[in-house]
């Protein structure tokens, strides 16, 4: 047993340069810190993150009231907790603040605290992070989805799905996974500059070049994947995330152009996406309550493409389940922060599993050097983990951890599966 002995907060500061919570938790003279992200393309069944909104210092957006909500309440709380029974600790914050949505404490008050809570246990136990999950042994590296247009929320340039990214489906190990995005992205880049185009990166370091059409955006992108010497499909395939809650009104959506059409067009411009460029994974292709059109849409996937909810589940069991019963989709990503502890996390996870979908560990758009999520990704066999881009150190921390996850395994390090 391993007593907490202090909690301390304080405001830090964000990828996007906005205030956020560090939670630190001490057993004597040993101590782990955790910070928690923030999202801009936020589903509203996300537990609930407090700001000062009535503080104008900080425009409205620090979190000082989390850090003494942390100092005060949840510390009293947790002090003398065995810090290794994670359960119990994220049970208690869960009923300190007795809220659905956690709006009382604050879900980046609690969730700082538990990924700090979990990576004092390891540090205690001297085991690596990605040891102290639920996979014990025969560890597994996710596949990388790797952002490398950024557009909607994330972008000022006007294209319309938020983002694209690539997956190498082919390659062996992490290290040879990040190698082919390497190459991808540096070409990409090449093709964009000798058209004039910019190449700046969006929030999640991809390539935020001022094009306003998907299908030019694709056609980049399947142009640089031949380029680099691989097969769209194959080697490499393409993934989008839609983010289709930003682009729903009245039934209707704006994916594909300004213009608002039904659900059911919407579904075979998809369908058209996928054979004409390859798609392997589309994620929120709808918006979060619009369950019959994601039905549909799985109806319809007759190339068994990966579908993912992201805002539609929200990393909440409750609404994977009826997902799961109204055969919404077949994946879920996985974000702590929608739901607030590590404890919820992972029960969304193994319940997931046990139904057959594949997991994706997400980032935020706004994101810091914790590199959590790297070692959730192993030490639950996700099958993948979206962290951005090669670019912006808070993106690139993810893949530099994986890559020292991979060599602390060794000749045992393997990739998940892909199918
Ligand atoms: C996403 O939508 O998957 C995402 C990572 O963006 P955000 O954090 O803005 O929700
Ligand atoms: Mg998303």
């Amino acid at each position: 047993m391993s007593k907490i002995t202090k909690v301390v907060a304080r405001q830090v500061f964000d990828s996007r340069g906005n205030p956020t919570v560090e939670a630190e938790i001490f057993s004597k003279n040993i101590s782990a810190k955790s910070i928690c992200p923030s999202g801009a393309s936020t589903g509203s069944h996300e537990a609930y993150e407090k700001r000062d909104k009535s503080n104008k210092k900080y425009l409205g957006k620090s979190v000082f009231k989390c850090v003494q909500i942390i100092n005060n309440l949840i510390s009293k709380k947790i002090k003398n907790e065995n810090v290794h029974n994670q359960e119990k600790i994220d049970h208690i914050l869960i009923k300190l603040d007795g809220t659905k949505q956690k709006s009382k404490l604050g879900a980046n008050s609690i969730l700082a605290v538990s990924m700090a809570v979990k990576k004092l246990s390891s540090k205690i136990k001297k085991i690596p992070l990605y040891k102290n999950f639920l996979i014990k042994k025969n560890f597994k590296l996710p596949y990388p989805l790797m952002n490398i247009i950024n557009g909607g929320a994330h972008a000022n340039n006007g294209l319309r799905i938020q983002e694209f990214m690539i997956r190498p489906d082919g390659a062996r190990s992490f290290s040879e996974a990040i190698k082919m995005c390497f190459i991808v992205i540096n070409n990409l880049k090449k093709m964009l500059k000798k058209e004039g185009h910019s190449t700046s990166v969006g929030d999640e370091g991809g390539f935020a070049p001022m094009i306003n059409d998907n299908e030019k955006a694709l056609k980049f992108i399947a142009k640089a994947i031949a380029i680099s010497g691989f097969k769209n499909g194959k080697d490499i395939s393409i993934c989008l995330d839609v983010a289709a809650n930003e682009l729903y009104k009245k039934n209707k959506y704006s994916i594909h152009s300004k213009k608002f059409i039904s659900s059911d067009l919407t579904i075979k411009k998809y369908l058209s996406f996928i054979k004409k460029f390859k798609i392997s994974s589309i994620e929120d292709p709808f918006s979060e309550n619009d369950w019959k059109s994601w039905n549909k849409l799985m109806k319809n996937n007759t190339l068994n493409t990966q579908i993912v909810g992201d805002d539609l589940y929200v990393t909440n069991l409750e609404r994977l389940k009826i997902g799961f019963l109204n055969n919404s989709s077949n994946s879920i990503l996985i974000k702590p922060n929608q739901i607030g502890t590590v404890t919820e996390t992972l029960e969304v996870i193994k319940f997931s599993h046990i139904i057959g979908f594949k997991t994706i560990i997400s980032h935020r758009s706004g994101d810091s050097e914790d590199t959590f999520i790297a070692d959730l990704a192993v030490g639950t066999s996700s099958e993948q983990i979206k962290t951005g881009s090669l670019a912006r150190s808070e993106r690139v921390a993810k893949y530099n951890q994986l890559l020292r996850i991979e060599e602390d395994l060794g000749r045992q390090a393997k990739m998940n599966k892909i199918h």
